[in-house]
Parts: C-alpha cells; structure tokens; sequence
C-alpha cells in the first residue's frame, strides 16, 4: 500500500525508490512509517484498554521501528535478554514486556527480573522451578503465564509451526493444571495468565479459534480451582499476502476473543502480532549485477543475498519481486534472482517474468518481518542499510555495517602459540 508507482517508478510513501538507494546504496530495506501504523491501526481499533497488544520484537527489531510502536502504545513479546535491552534503548518500558522462548538462560531471567519484566511466558516446568529459584534469591515475586500447547494444526510451513504436540513449544495441554498446580504452590511466582502462539504466517480464523475455545476453557477450570487467572495471551501468527493469498481479517476474531472473555468476566486479553505488522511496511532494493543467461535457465544476479533476506532459503518463501523502474516495451524474460552468496539455496525467485537489465533495481517485496532480523554476515558480506521513509522524508536508521567491524572483536594467535 506504500510501496507503490507513480507512473514508472516506485515510490515508497513520497520518496523516491531510485534516490533512496543512490544515497544509501544496495542492498537496502525501506520501511514505511505510515504503513507500520496503518497495521498497528487494523489491531488497536478493535481493542480497546485493558486489552494489550504486544508486538512481537524478533519480526522486526530496529530501534526506530520499536520507539514508533512505543509511541503507538504497543508492549512487547521478547524471546532473550537481547531484545529486551533493544525495547529499553528504543524507550520502550519493561513492564509492558512480556518474555517468551524455550531456552531463558539464568542471566536472561535475573535480567529480566532485575529490570520489572510485564510477565514472563514460561514454557516448561524445569523453567518455572528456575524463576522461583531466581526470583527467591533476589526477594521479589516473578509474574508469570504459563504457555501451553494447544495441539492445534496451524496449516502453515512446518518450521513455522509451533502448536503442535510434536513441537518443542509451550506445556502440552494434558500437563498443564498440574503444572499450574505446582505454580501456585511456588512462594515467589504470581501465576497472573495463560499463553500460546499456534505459529507464524497463519491465513485462516479458524486454528486461532480453535485454540481459544481451549484456552478459554483452560482458564475457567483452572479459576473453579481458585487458580486466578487475570490474563489471557493469544500470541501472534497473523498472516499477510505474500503471492496471491486471500488477506486474513482479524477484526471478527478479536471481537469473538473479547465476547468469551466478557463471559467470564475480569479477564485481560493479549496478542503477539509480529509479521501482520511490519511485514508489509518493508521491502529489500537490491541491483542487478550480471544477467547469466544459460541454456536451461537465466539468471539475474543481484547485490543481495540470503545472508540479507533469508526467508526463500529457509523456508522456501515466496517474495514478489518488482522493478523499481518499469521499462514498458521491453521484452521480460523468464528469469531465476539469485545472490552472490555460495551456496544453491541463495535465491530470491525461480522463474520470475522481469525486464531488468544489469545496474537495474528490483524491490523484493513484502520483506518488513524476519528479514534484517535474520540477517547474517555468512560470506563476510556486511549487513545492508535500512531507511525509514515518512511522506517526502526518509530517515537512516541503521547504517549499513563497516567492513572492518566484521572482524572486530576477533584475534589471532600470538607468535608463539
Ligand atoms: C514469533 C512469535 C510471535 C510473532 O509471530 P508472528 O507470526 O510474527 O505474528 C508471537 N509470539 C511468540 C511467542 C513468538 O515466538
């Protein structure tokens, strides 16, 4: 919706594409300001207060989009101790935290702790024996959620998948009361919620449905054993269009979560929105460096690689690919974009009609979630630059990274080792 031409070019909001990235160079992620609010918009417009929306870090991590979703009013879902020093940096508070993930090391929860976490989204009962341990040493009293593992099939990507009972996520739904047992018998934990996240990229209401009739059921046997459960987390998955998918509505889903809740009475809903609310709001500009063409395929190579935007490789995604510059009359060819990096799953696209020549830039579309977040320095390549547009400006947010600091930090032996 920001990511559109006015005649030939591609403008993100009212900038230019073509300018932005000969003033940054390639590759480059362009996000949109007006378009991270519009989605946040879709969200808090059907959820009123108490009701909290906790944006999900690790879809986008940049501090000028956390301080954006700060001054919108989000909280946030964090999965290490790295993300939340990131939410604090971007003036976000800890209270409004609240900190999933399978594997919080010891540091990571004092941390945590230390800093007035929201609540923490426990995942195993070894992790919850290690917060009442933690927080006894200190002498504070831990807020916590238990995630628990609806056993819903998300019909998604299976290393997207995480509410199944073959995942490594959450407390199976069979152990969970005696897990919420042992919480309240635990002196330093307020056992406040009960969580889940069924997974990622989801395009149908229904698996979110079904589990929250099993949340919601969950929550009020578990108040009969005077267990008093105070908040219910739904977690995040919302999908978006990638190719041609129908767009999921989440308004009648979050009306049908408040309806339940107001049936039970004193309840405080939450939800972990990450991709639905940046994913859209970004895309990677990268250059065409050499068109190969070959006697089974053609190849576009281009300036970006998986090491930038790793998604088709992981997990086979599908990305639009479009021409920052259309040259109408000329001839599209049926092309592969590949990267520079060595390795065979380093592509953007498999046969993609494009008319693009080399120094032209394409704008991989659709790249504002787990795209700079799961960039790496694989191949020495440093990571690219990332803008921010608003209307007719545009803000550097991050720099893209100096050669040299990709060896920082590292040493060699001494002469006589
Ligand atoms: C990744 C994650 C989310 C966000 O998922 P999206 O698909 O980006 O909305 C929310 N909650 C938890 C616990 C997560 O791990």
């Amino acid at each position: 919706m920001s990511f559109q031409y006015k005649e030939t070019e591609m403008f993100a909001e009212d900038c230019a594409v073509t300018d932005l990235a000969k003033k940054h160079g390639t590759p480059l992620f362009i996000y949109s300001k007006a378009a991270i609010t519009a989605n946040w918009e879709q969200f808090a417009k059907h959820w009123p207060a108490p009701n909290k929306l906790c944006y999900a870090v690790k879809a986008n991590s940049n501090l000028a989009v956390l301080n954006l979703l700060a001054r919108l009013g989000a909280g946030f879902d964090i999965v290490s101790g790295g993300e939340l020093a990131r939410v604090l940096a971007a003036g976000g508070k800890a209270a409004d935290v609240v900190f999933s993930g399978v594997g919080k090391s010891h540091d990571e929860i004092a941390y945590a702790l230390d800093q007035g976490i929201g609540c923490f989204n426990v995942e195993s009962a070894a992790e919850l024996e290690r917060i009442q341990e933690i927080a006894a040493s200190k002498g504070v009293t831990a807020p916590v959620s238990l995630r628990v593992n609806p056993d819903v099939d998300a019909q998604t990507h299976p290393y997207i998948a995480t509410g199944l009972k073959a995942n490594k996520f959450g407390i199976a739904m069979s152990e969970a009361r005696d897990v919420f047992r042992r919480a309240a018998q635990l002196p330093n934990l307020n056992v406040c919620g009960a969580d889940c996240h069924i997974g990622s990229q989801i395009l149908t209401p229904q698996p979110f449905l079904d589990a929250a009739e099993r949340m919601f059921t969950l929550v009020s046997d578990l108040r009969q054993e005077g267990i008093q459960i105070t908040h219910l987390d739904m977690g995040g998955g919302f999908g978006i269009p990638y190719q041609h998918e129908d767009k999921l509505e989440v308004g009648n889903y979050l009306q049908t979560l408040q309806q339940k809740a107001a049936e039970l009475g004193n309840l405080k809903l939450m939800l972990e929105p990450g991709r639905s609310i940046v994913g859209n709001a970004g895309i990677m500009v990268t250059k065409v460096e050499y068109y190969k063409p070959g006697s089974e395929k053609n190849f576009l190579l281009v300036d970006a690689g998986m090491n930038d935007l790793l998604r088709p490789a992981l997990y086979n995604a599908y990305h639009a690919i479009q021409p920052v510059v259309r040259h109408d009359g000329v001839d599209e060819q049926l092309v592969d974009v590949v990267g520079p990096v060595c390795e065979t799953g380093d592509f953007f696209g498999h046969a993609r009609h494009l008319a693009a020549q080399e120094g032209d830039l394409l704008a991989v579309m659709n790249a504002g979630a787990y795209g700079f977040t799961m960039a790496s320095n694989y191949n020495t390549r440093p990571r690219a630059a990332e803008v921010m547009v608003h209307g007719d400006s545009a803000t550097l947010i991050r720099e893209r990274e100096p050669l040299e600091s990709l060896w920082q930090g590292e040493h060699i032996l001494g002469e006589s080792v």
